[in-house]
């Protein structure tokens, strides 16, 4: 707790991660706090970062690890900070592991949680045969049969963007929508069936989805799911504590 460290980095995924590259690199002393929960856990391959496409999220990591190794002003721990306190020039971080930190600047790298839509099954797929961004994993499910689950007012430019990497889509909105005509319209032309029905399970196999399966008693094969959904903060994310 004594040392004023340069900065505290809180979470380790890859953007605290490359800040924690940088800033070693600049002969900062740093701390990165991480609970080791990244967002792309779920998933076995990592795609569209150059030199590193298709890589597994740990080898990822890994390599990471290793380079910044080469710095020895940063230090890693695996805890999570529970509490901030203090302000610019002088925080104190507090950890749920009963430890604290004491740093001039904050970097908060913390991240970001899905929210998946309560459909059952579709957990078991997530990461596996079901995805979020086409430009992350669409290439792996071109030309496939896909369903596209979303809800909002984004759905018509979703299921368009995902159209771009194959032209066997459906898209599902799990009840009532707000799409106009003209859009339904639009998805007809582009041969995108509409079910606004009621989704009732995925059905899947080892991670892989075969039917998407409405409460009406449609059942729809597919091969891969995107679905759109809400990010939200890290329910991690340390509170604020006015004492200083
Ligand atoms: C299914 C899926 C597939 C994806 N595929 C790709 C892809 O192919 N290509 C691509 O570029 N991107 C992909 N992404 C997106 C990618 O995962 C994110 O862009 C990336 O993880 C963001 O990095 P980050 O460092 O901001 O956050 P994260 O990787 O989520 O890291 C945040 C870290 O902070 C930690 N943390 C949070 N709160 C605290 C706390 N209070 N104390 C300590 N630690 C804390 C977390 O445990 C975690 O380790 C995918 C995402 C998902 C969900």
């Amino acid at each position: 707790m004594d040392q004023l460290l340069d900065a505290a980095i809180i979470g380790g995924g890859p953007a605290g991660l490359n800040a924690a590259l940088v800033l070693g690199r600049a002969r900062k002393n740093v701390i990165v706090i991480d609970e080791g929960l990244p967002r792309n856990r779920v998933t076995h391959e990592s795609h569209g970062f150059l030199t590193r496409d298709g890589i597994k999220p740990d080898e990822f990591r890994r390599i990471a690890v290793e380079q910044i190794g080469a710095y020895p002003s940063v230090r890693f721990v695996a805890d999570i900070a529970i509490e901030i306190a203090g302000a610019d020039g002088d925080f104190k971080i507090a950890t749920k592991k009963g430890d604290s930190y004491r740093a001039k600047k904050l970097l908060f790298a913390v991240g970001k949680k899905d929210r998946l839509p309560e459909i059952e099954g579709l957990i078991d797929v997530y990461g596996k045969s079901a995805f979020v961004c086409p430009y992350c994993d669409g290439w792996e499910l071109r030309d496939r049969e896909l369903a596209v689950i979303a809800k909002g007012e984004h759905i018509f430019h979703y299921a368009k963007t995902i159209h771009g990497w194959s032209d066997r889509i459906s898209l599902f909105t799990n009840g009532p929508h707000e799409l106009t005509d003209a859009q339904r319209e639009e998805l007809h032309v582009r041969n995108i069936p509409l079910h606004d029905g009621r989704i009732c399970r995925i059905v899947s196999e080892n991670g892989m989805v075969s039917r998407v399966e409405l409460e009406d008693g449609l059942s729809v094969p597919c091969a891969g799911i995107f679905s759109r959904r809400r990010w939200w903060p890290a329910p991690t994310c340390p509170k604020r504590s006015a004492v200083s």
